[in-house]
């Protein structure tokens, strides 16, 4: 396809852009000179060019930093929501560009990819409004036996300074706004390291920002490899809070280097699904067919496990093996495509692995599970036992394990018995076993007759156990971007 798209003030592009980072509010190559390109995991077609960042460049972008949050958190917060008001109009007039960039880089259909950038502009307007919301509290000192009435407390919420923000490939608009909005909202400077994959994305809507009339310093955007540049910007005594998404792995080593800092760490998942016998077996298929397959998989709240009651587990399959063979994979530019690719062939046949693996233990391949390249066929998986590593690990892919519990109390245990506790779904029509859901299943979000892949932008989202520490959404995550100062007013006896 030949479509033109206008990237920089000066230069047409046909599908290519050649991006420099952000440091500090100025748009730079990388100190050492060195730029990488990004592919397309669909057919390896060049979409870009980024600079490849070292830990010098990570410094500089925190020196910068330090005078953008200086001068950042004297803005009132009026002056931040004018600011960030504009970036979200901004963001909504190049949501069709952002689509392109994501469907490109991530391999997502341009319908999904369109869906994630449309929700900047509003998620941007949510954190606007909470960065204005920074109330504190009256504190009633006379009721401590010791003070008297001579004191006035209360409490102020000011901004933690620099925010290291470190985000995934799956959603590279949204994951990245999750954090920028309310990090700026509060009165932070950010310095973001996007995935290494996904990297065009994030400087596209950065650029929303800057153009919005952020001041300089306020905004870093480093590319390049997340080892080095992701320790080097961890380990900074300057960063204040680290707000990561990603692998488990990656967050148990985040939170072994970084010191005293805050932490956000929104990890991995295998999300299950409880089908009880008076469940609509239909609506549960349906909402499986699209939970566990949305985006090739790879969604931290996509369904990997449905636990049926033996009464209702053929049925559930005869309902949702044929919703699922009519997912269309192929080019994820087009619009008859309804499942894209994962993010590399390497991940792709790492699923596909994982799935034969499975089959090898005994359980049964109902549909799909075929792969060229970084496309997988959806596939849903019978019979598997719920201590495998199928059912255990993150799988990441387009991929369904399904199980069967005897009863309410095995279904709980399943659900609960995996090192994660992301999101889970229950599927029943009796209020009584969604209230006990609700109270037994360990996740930080529970969905009662759908799966766990629903978010409102608005909503307090973080995981339980592996899955994560902290929420996100724009009211929780400013929270968790701001400090609390306890002020005391000491006044004499009269
Ligand atoms: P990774 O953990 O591999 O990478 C995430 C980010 O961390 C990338 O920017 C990566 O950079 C960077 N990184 C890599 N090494 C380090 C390091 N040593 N220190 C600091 N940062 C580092 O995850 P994926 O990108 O593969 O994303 C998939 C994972 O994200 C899944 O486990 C998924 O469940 C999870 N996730 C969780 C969500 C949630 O809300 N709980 C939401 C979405 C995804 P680089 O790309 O350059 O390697």
């Amino acid at each position: 396809m030949q479509c033109r798209v206008h990237l920089n003030d000066d230069a047409w592009t046909d599908w290519y852009f050649e991006m420099e980072m952000l440091i500090g509010g100025t748009w730079q190559r990388a100190a050492s000179g060195q730029a990488e390109d990004v592919t397309s995991p669909y057919d390896g077609a060049v979409t870009g060019t980024v600079p490849v960042a070292s830990a010098d460049d990570v410094r500089t972008a925190l020196g910068r930093a330090e005078a953008g949050a200086a001068a950042w958190r004297r803005t009132p917060a009026h002056e931040r929501m004018r600011i960030l008001l504009r970036a979200a109009e901004l963001a909504d007039e190049r949501a069709g560009l952002t689509a392109e960039i994501i469907s490109a880089e991530a391999g997502k259909t341009i319908a999904e990819a369109t869906g994630e950038a449309s929700r900047s502009g509003d998620l941007i307007r949510l954190a606007a409004f909470e960065g204005t919301q920074l109330y504190g509290d009256a504190l009633p000192l006379d009721a401590n036996r010791g003070t008297g009435l001579d004191k006035l407390g209360f409490t102020v919420r000011q901004p933690v300074g620099i925010v290291a923000a470190i985000t995934p490939f799956n959603y590279p608009a949204l994951l990245v706004m999750h954090k920028l909005a309310p990090a700026l909202a509060a009165g932070n400077a950010v310095v973001l390291k996007p995935a290494r994959t996904t990297p065009l994305t994030a400087l596209a809507l950065a650029r929303c920002f800057t153009d919005a009339g952020l001041p300089d310093g306020v905004l870093s955007v480093i590319t390049g490899p997340g080892g080095s540049l992701g320790e080097a910007l961890v380990t900074d005594p300057r960063v204040r809070k680290v707000s990561f998404t990603g692998s488990t792995a990656t967050g148990e080593h985040i939170t072994r280097i970084a010191g005293v800092k805050k932490l956000s760490l929104e990890l991995g998942s295998s999300c299950p699904v409880v089908v009880l016998p008076d469940a609509d077996i239909d609506l549960a298929a349906t909402a499986v067919a699209a939970g566990g397959y949305v985006n090739a998989g790879q969604v931290c709240i996509s369904v990997q496990r449905v636990i049926t009651h033996p009464a209702v587990g053929a049925d559930f399959l005869d309902a949702l093996v044929p919703k699922v063979e009519a997912i269309r994979t192929g080019n994820p530019r087009s619009h008859q495509t309804t499942m894209g690719t994962l993010i590399t062939a390497a991940e792709a046949e790492r699923v596909e692995g994982s799935i034969r693996r499975a089959v090898d233990d005994g359980a049964k391949l109902l549909t799909g599970g075929e792969r060229d390249g970084a496309v997988l066929t959806p596939a849903v998986v019978a019979g598997v036992d719920p201590r495998s590593p199928f059912s255990q690990e993150e799988l990441f892919g387009p991929a369904v394990a399904v199980s069967s519990a005897d009863d309410w109390e095995s279904a709980i245990a399943q659900a609960n018995g995996t090192p994660y506790g992301l999101g889970a779904g229950i599927f029943t029509s009796d209020v009584s076993g969604a209230v006990r859901a609700v109270r037994e299943i360990d996740a930080g979000n529970v969905h009662i007759n759908w799966t766990p892949l629903w978010r409102a932008d608005l909503m307090p989202y973080g995981g339980l156990k592996a899955s994560g520490i902290g929420k996100e959404g724009p009211r929780s995550a400013v929270a968790e971007m701001t400090d609390v100062k306890t002020v005391i007013l000491h006044g004499r006896p009269w």
